[in-house]
């Protein structure tokens, strides 16, 4: 059987050798005899799963102890509702970058708790990562997306000089350059682009920030029992544990995160080239303010689009229509998706704009 070129936004293509280790873990772990979806997450074998996942973690991140490595079961979409639900009281006000669709579930969640201020707008368009318009007086922290999955839109600094601590929905590009912590509290990621498998969330939390969180919530829904008790008040998603640790030794072997930031760069750089050079074909996000994750493009014809998805799968090429909200076409490239197979969409691109 032949794989396909897997552009697909998330679930996405995971490194193969992370791939084929984790086919033999399945079957014995560590030379256990037991298999790491039969291991109990209080034993010892589980136990070093979690100490290297989280050691592998905070030596490709260049963590420090000032910070909190948090497992949570659910993606993403759980803390556009416990970020409030934990930091932001009925007086409270937090400020937003409104960038696409996963801003708009954050407002809405936070809107449930205290006030929302919308401290920049990249509305309708969604095509750049807008300059802060005004923060609000006295935020109680400052949500942004570091990068819309969708719209294709990516900071290429996190918004400057934030009155209170930032907040980071990484979901879509965490861990694929260096991860600038400075001046941020939490950065909340679902796995499934560049760290593991769905239904697992990795959040690096900085225990100061954390220790200010509304006292009393449900256990489940406070960020300092995952802190205090290790990600293990109940039982993790130990698969999704393990497959984490094994990306982060895919990327330290890839030589880092300064490698994966100057590699995605380039693999994004000979795409947004092309579009920007064709006849037929433009991208939809602004220079500056690209995604290096997501490219979103269009065609000049619905027509062209729909020959180039045909052709597409024909190719073995997967997941290349954009979402179902926006439309156009979307090529993800995450960390573990190979530059030959930007040159293989670059040439289908060429062929079919004829
Ligand atoms: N935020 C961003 C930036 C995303 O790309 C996604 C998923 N595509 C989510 C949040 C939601 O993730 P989940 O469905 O895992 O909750």
């Amino acid at each position: 059987m032949t794989r396909k070129l897997n552009f697909s936004s998330g679930p996405a293509a995971l490194p193969e050798p992370v791939l084929r280790r984790t086919q033999a873990a399945l079957w014995d772990l560590d030379g256990t005899g037991i298999g790491i979806l039969e291991h109990s997450h209080r034993g010892k074998a589980f136990r070093a799963v979690m100490d290297r996942t989280t050691a592998l973690i905070r030596e490709v991140g260049g963590i420090g102890d000032d910070f909190a490595i948090l497992f949570i079961t659910a993606g993403a979409t759980h803390h556009f509702s416990m970020v409030p639900q934990n930091f932001l009281g009925e007086t409270d006000t937090v400020d937003i970058c409104h960038t696409g669709v996963w801003s708009a579930k954050a407002i809405a969640e936070a809107r449930r708790f205290g006030n929302v201020h919308i401290a920049c707008s990249s509305a309708p368009t969604f095509d750049t990562t807008p300059a802060i318009e005004a923060y609000s007086a006295s935020p109680r922290y400052v949500h942004y997306t570091s990068n819309e999955t969708i719209y294709g839109t990516q900071w290429p600094t996190p918004p400057a000089s934030p009155p209170a601590p930032l907040v980071c929905d990484a979901s879509s590009d965490i861990f694929s350059r260096p991860l600038p912590l400075a001046d941020h509290g939490l950065i909340y990621a679902g796995a499934q682009k560049n760290l593991g498998p769905s239904g697992i969330s990795l959040v690096i939390a900085r225990k100061s920030f954390v220790a200010t969180r509304r006292p009393g919530l449900p256990p489940l829904a406070d960020y300092m029992t995952y802190v205090t008790e290790g990600s293990l008040h109940n039982t993790p998603n130990t698969f999704g544990i393990y497959m984490i640790g094994e990306v982060m030794a895919w990327i330290r072997e890839q030589g880092g995160l300064a490698v994966l930031g100057e590699r995605n760069a380039r693999k994004a750089a000979l795409l947004y080239d092309f579009l920007d050079h064709s006849k037929r074909w433009r991208a939809h996000a602004k220079p500056g303010s690209r995604s290096n994750m997501n490219i979103t493009f269009r065609g000049d014809s619905p027509a062209l689009e729909a020959a180039l998805i045909a052709r597409a799968e024909e190719r073995g090429m997967s997941g290349l229509p954009g979402h179902r909200d926006v439309g156009g076409l979307r090529a993800s490239i995450y960390n573990a998706f190979p530059e030959d197979g930007v040159h293989q969409l670059i040439q289908l691109l060429d062929e079919v704009e004829g």
